[in-house]
């Protein structure tokens, strides 16, 4: 594809989205001024790893509560975990509160308009820089996701296989990125990539590059990706200790994998037999998968009715089981007292 032609897919990306953007939450319409960098951040944090449609009422949820950086700044640790409970990879909201009070307390009160200055914030790598410089401040940066790389590999034809075509792919997005709107243009490429190159049969008749897409005959096969690894899988317990209408939650370490999270007591997941926190007539309850970044954990869990809430030897709350959805749990440990529930009634 010759140079020359660069600005004209670029042009063609651009009036494609003028007329078909989706209307996000998050979003100003196209060629209106930048929307709120607190809001393009805070959705970008949230959609990382998550879809659109799972972040929206998320997104809604927190803007009401916590409408400017200084205000999640001052929140609750526990009020923040608790309302992202579901949106799963929990370390992101422990970033997002360490950034929020880095904003607040540093830049008083306003995000950092490069992407250098941007990256050296808690939570935020290369991609989410260039997302907030490029979307909120005008910014020409190269905004690359995983519908990006799809659209790019696909228009370029790249054989080379993910991950190792990235510098590959971030060349060719970085030479069409356009100095004048260039937010609309990495919100058009991530459209692009999300509404018609879709992993599975992407829409070419409506696509307004298709006429210059080299890859398009073999669009299905592109981007090549290394073949996956099988994940290592771990086995572990939880335990549901009921009383009065009451279970007993503890908080998980601040560190780790869930850090700062309520969960049901539970054990370190590395397989050794690990002996329930209290003496009592267990029932077994039934197993749950779930599926983390680097791993499957495959957990049991186990079941124990009492007549009255004892002394208990964890640090932890007695949680009204009508209210547990409001306790926050991440989604493991919903899965698992979802199991429980249905197991200790048929006990
Ligand atoms: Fe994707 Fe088809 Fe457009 Fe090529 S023509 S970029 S494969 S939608």
């Amino acid at each position: 594809m010759s140079v020359e032609m660069l600005p004209h897919i670029t042009n063609k990306i651009l009036a494609h989205y003028d007329a078909n953007a989706r209307l996000l939450p998050w979003r100003s319409p196209p060629g209106a001024p930048a929307p709120d960098p607190y809001r393009v951040w805070l959705s970008e944090i949230m959609l990382q790893q998550t879809t659109v449609a799972a972040v929206k009422a998320y997104f809604e949820y927190f803007t009401q509560r916590w409408p400017n950086v200084a205000a999640l700044a001052a929140a609750e640790d526990a009020d923040v975990m608790a309302a992202w409970a579901g949106l799963g990879y929990y370390a992101r909201a422990r970033n997002l509160l360490a950034c929020a009070r880095r904003v607040a307390q540093d830049f008083g009160g306003q995000f950092p308009s490069d992407e250098a200055g941007l990256r050296a914030l808690p939570g935020i790598g290369p991609y989410t820089a260039a997302a907030i410089a490029a979307i909120a401040f005008g910014r020409a940066a190269p905004v690359m996701d995983g519908n990006v790389e799809r659209v790019i590999a696909r228009l370029y034809a790249i054989a080379t296989p993910l991950p190792a075509a990235k510098p590959q792919l971030y060349q060719h997005v970085a030479a069409l990125t356009p100095l004048h709107r260039p937010g609309d243009f990495a919100q058009a490429m991530m459209d692009l990539g999300a509404t018609i190159c879709t992993p599975r049969t992407p829409k070419c008749g409506l696509c307004p590059v298709a006429a210059h897409c080299l890859g398009q005959q073999q669009a299905e096969q592109l981007p090549v990706k290394a073949p996956k690894l099988p994940k290592p899988q771990r086995q572990g317990q939880a335990w549901w200790i009921e009383a009065e209408g009451h279970v007993f939650l503890v908080r998980r370490p601040d560190k780790g994998l869930l850090g700062g999270m309520r969960a049901l007591p539970s054990c370190d997941w590395q397989g050794a037999p690990v002996a329930p926190p209290l003496a009592g007539s267990w029932q077994a309850l039934g197993q749950v998968v779930h599926v983390f970044t680097h791993f499957q954990l495959i957990l049991g869990v186990n079941g124990l009715k009492l007549a009255d809430r004892p002394q208990m030897p964890l640090v932890g709350d007695w949680w009204p089981i009508d209210r547990l959805a409001d306790a926050g749990l991440p989604t493991v440990f919903n899965k698992a007292a979802k199991a429980a529930q249905k197991g200790m009634r048929t006990i």
